[in-house]
């Protein structure tokens, strides 16, 4: 393990000490611990009980040598071993249905065989990384919200096998992450995914001067631009815009109308979570429509 779960910070910021430096590119295993600092493991656990200054964990920051603002900070998620058992919970007047019942409540799901097990039910795992970023620009940002820098973008697609660009802001980069899910919805309407904690296995690479406006993440099938803004509508209306503006650069045989026409035959808006204190969109482009376009 080059990044054990004791090294983590609750915000994104300049200003936080790196608990590891590293040459790019460098191939990293590092522990999470759940959104909840691993203190709701068991089903006799409750919300209660919680120390709130320790929530949403991320490990780090790793320091680049050598990244500066203006790069890419590339991350490639190669592995992500999940805990045997993650937390989920839903808390009265939090997230979309918290009006419509009293009291906070948890879950303790095993996860087996490539399943949760949430009470009778055996639901497929489908692992993802929340909160997964870089130092912002201005002031620290809490690991709860989401921004250009990442952050706790709730994302299904940051998982095993892509690939996110992220914008540098400050010398080093100062990577950091947490808050796997073993599964959640899109949306995460409850204001949780299953919580779980991870070993992850990550590579970082700096990509010189190419510093995009919000991550984008590319895998075997896909270019996703991931926005966060105060509304759904807004973080639409932006994500949408930049992909236009990636596939304007890349596919320069294509008018503007024709992209956009392109985007409408072929792109998907998703949402990635509409809890969290920025709402977080992806525009998802098939790459096969993209071809040889590249980051
Ligand atoms: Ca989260
Ligand atoms: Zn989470």
């Amino acid at each position: 393990m080059d990044l054990f779960s004791n090294s983590s910070v609750y915000n994104f910021s300049k200003d936080n000490v790196p608990a590891l430096r590293v040459k790019a590119p460098a191939t990293l295993d590092i522990e999470t611990l759940d959104c909840f600092s691993n203190q709701l493991r068991n089903p006799e656990d409750t919300i209660e009980q919680l120390d709130w200054d320790r929530i949403n964990p991320a490990t780090g920051p790793v320091y680049i040598e050598g990244a500066e603002p203006g790069d890419a900070l590339k991350v490639t998620v190669n592995r992500i071993d999940l805990n045997e058992k993650g937390t989920v919970c839903c808390l009265e007047n939090e997230g979309v249905l918290g009006h419509l019942f009293k009291g906070s409540h948890i879950r303790v799901a095993p996860v087996k065989d490539g399943y949760v097990h949430y009470l009778d039910l055996k639901i497929p795992v489908k692992k993802m990384i929340g909160v997964i970023g870089v130092a912002p620009a201005g002031d620290p940002v809490s690991n709860g919200t989401p921004g250009p820098h990442g952050g706790n973008m709730d994302t299904l697609m940051i998982t095993e096998g892509a690939t996110i660009y992220f914008p540098i802001f400050a010398p080093g980069a100062l990577f950091a992450l947490g808050d796997c899910h073993a599964v959640m919805g899109d949306g995460e309407i409850g204001v949780s995914g299953l919580e779980i904690p991870a070993k992850i296995n990550v590579t970082l690479e700096v990509v010189k001067g190419k510093a995009p406006k919000y991550p984008i993440l590319e895998d075997k099938e896909s270019f996703a631009i991931i926005v966060s803004k105060p509304t759904v509508d807004e973080a639409i209306a932006h994500a949408t815009e930049l992909m236009c503006e990636f596939l304007e650069q890349r596919l320069t045989s294509y008018t503007r109308p024709e992209i956009v026409m392109l985007m409408s035959l072929t792109g998907d808006v998703r949402i990635s979570q509409v809890v969290d204190p920025e709402k977080t969109v992806r525009f998802v482009f098939p790459k096969k429509y993209a071809a040889g376009a590249e980051f």
